[in-house]
């Protein structure tokens, strides 16, 4: 388990109230959504004539029995199937919620030292799928008019969630190891780390970016990159919003230490995600940073979905209740397995039919490969026009750049869902593509 590096940095003090936008600072709880957070921790003797829920012995699921790939299975009884059909607190199910606190503890430790599951400066929320988390950090953090600086390129979900805030989106330059130092220390040096606190001077507030098997670039950011990053998000005073839902799938080798294992000063957001190693449909996500800003989150959670489905939360408590951390890490390892030889099994392929047409690096995260076809500048019409015909489907690398009249060079291949031959035949099938595309 990863270690944190604090004594590279000096900590310094956060004025969070600087970085919400004037939608979030407006945000007030609803008293009927706290009184339901606090009646999820009260004990069952307490009598509740206060909440306007439905009675859940008119729903007719009575209880669940679900069988797992082990053999196994998990039952959910009545009672527990009483709870998983009611609303819910907003933040989440307390035990699942203490489950995950445990295992950032495990995984990242996070710096900020009073951290412990239940006090401390450290929050968690459950969200539906990270992607939920990640739309409420930015419209949290993001106002008209501000700088964005972001990896280029990056997660389409997350240029789509930004662009409509009108901010300007600045990519940072990226190589196989993701953000390059120098060149964000390039553009930040447009700006006067002094200046961080005034509105007029337009600081860029946030980095986003996805440390681990980045979507689409399949690049992962080293140890020292993230020290030199964190130190100059300590000098700008940036929030780091560090997307990491490949965070599980890193192979052959221990979990990169986080941003979030870094954070000394409490400026880190960390998006997790249960959808590439447990379940992607039952939308199962968490954030985890400063209290400040989570607590933030979560009332745009009271007005918006009201909590993460209290099912799909009670079904991966129960899973993750019956394997403990060490049943989970298992897991976690034949999922990485699984990955691993679907990436060598890709990365065969690629060398056997893309040798001359194409350039690429092999991914150390993630489920994706970046592919530089050579002789082609802009990928968009051969893969939306041609490729379909050839019956061949990738990402072109321009659904990935910020500016999407931008033209790319790039396609994103996955290696998750098709088997080793159908990706071999697919390569074939892509190799000859470009030949014609060239030859045109
Ligand atoms: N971030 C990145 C980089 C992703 O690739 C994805 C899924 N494609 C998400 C966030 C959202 O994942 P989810 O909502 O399923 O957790």
């Amino acid at each position: 388990m990863s270690k944190g590096h604090n004594e590279h940095f000096k900590r310094k003090d956060m004025n969070y109230a600087r970085f919400l936008n004037a939608v979030s600072a407006a945000r007030r709880e609803s008293p009927i959504r706290a009184l339901t957070d606090r009646l999820a921790t009260l004990p069952p003797s307490v009598i509740s004539l206060a909440g306007g829920v439905p009675n859940p012995d008119t729903f007719p699921l009575k209880s669940a029995s679900v069988n797992l790939s082990d053999g196994t299975k998990i039952d959910i009884g009545s009672t527990l199937m009483k709870r998983a059909l009611q609303y819910s607190a907003t933040a989440g199910v307390p035990e699942l919620i203490t489950w995950l606190k445990d295992l950032q503890k495990k995984l990242h430790n996070p710096p900020t030292m009073t951290y412990s599951p239940d006090k401390g400066k450290m929050e968690l929320c459950v969200t539906s799928g990270s992607q939920e988390g990640l739309s409420k950090v930015f419209e949290m953090l993001v106002s008209p008019g501000d700088n964005v600086l972001l990896d280029a390129p990056t997660y389409s979900g997350t240029i789509a969630a930004l662009k409509p805030l009108g901010c300007n989106l600045i990519g940072v330059p990226t190589d196989q190891h993701g953000i390059v130092p120098q060149a964000l220390k390039d553009i930040l040096s447009k700006w006067s780390p002094e200046d961080s606190g005034k509105p007029e001077k337009k600081n860029p507030k946030l980095l986003y970016t996805i440390p681990n098997g980045g979507n689409p670039t399949g690049a992962s950011l080293s140890t020292e990159r993230k020290i030199e990053i964190y130190q100059l998000a300590q000098q700008y005073d940036l929030i780091i919003i560090e997307d990491d839902p490949y965070y599980f799938l890193q192979f052959n080798k221990e979990f990169a230490p986080s941003f979030l294992s870094m954070d000394i000063d409490g400026r880190v957001i960390r998006a997790d995600s249960m959808s590439k190693i447990l379940s992607s449909g039952l939308r199962i996500g968490y954030v985890t940073g400063p209290k400040p800003l989570i607590d933030r989150v979560i009332l745009h959670m009271q007005v918006s979905t009201m909590h993460t489905s209290a099912f799909s939360q009670i079904l991966i408590l129960e899973l993750l209740s019956k394997w403990g951390v060490e049943g989970f890490m298992e897991h976690i390892e034949g999922v990485k397995k699984f990955y691993q030889t679907q990436r060598d099994a890709l990365l065969a392929s690629a060398e056997k039919w893309l040798t001359g047409l194409a350039e690429w690096h092999s991914p150390s995260a993630g489920m994706f490969l970046w592919i530089r076809i050579k002789d082609v500048p802009d990928t968009h019409k051969m893969i939306m026009q041609k490729a379909i015909s050839k019956e061949i489907l990738l990402v072109p690398g321009s659904a990935f750049n910020l500016n999407s009249a931008d033209s790319s060079s790039y396609v994103r291949a996955s290696f998750s869902l098709s088997s080793p031959e159908q990706m071999d035949e697919g390569f074939k099938r892509l190799a000859s593509l470009i030949v014609e595309e060239t030859k045109a």
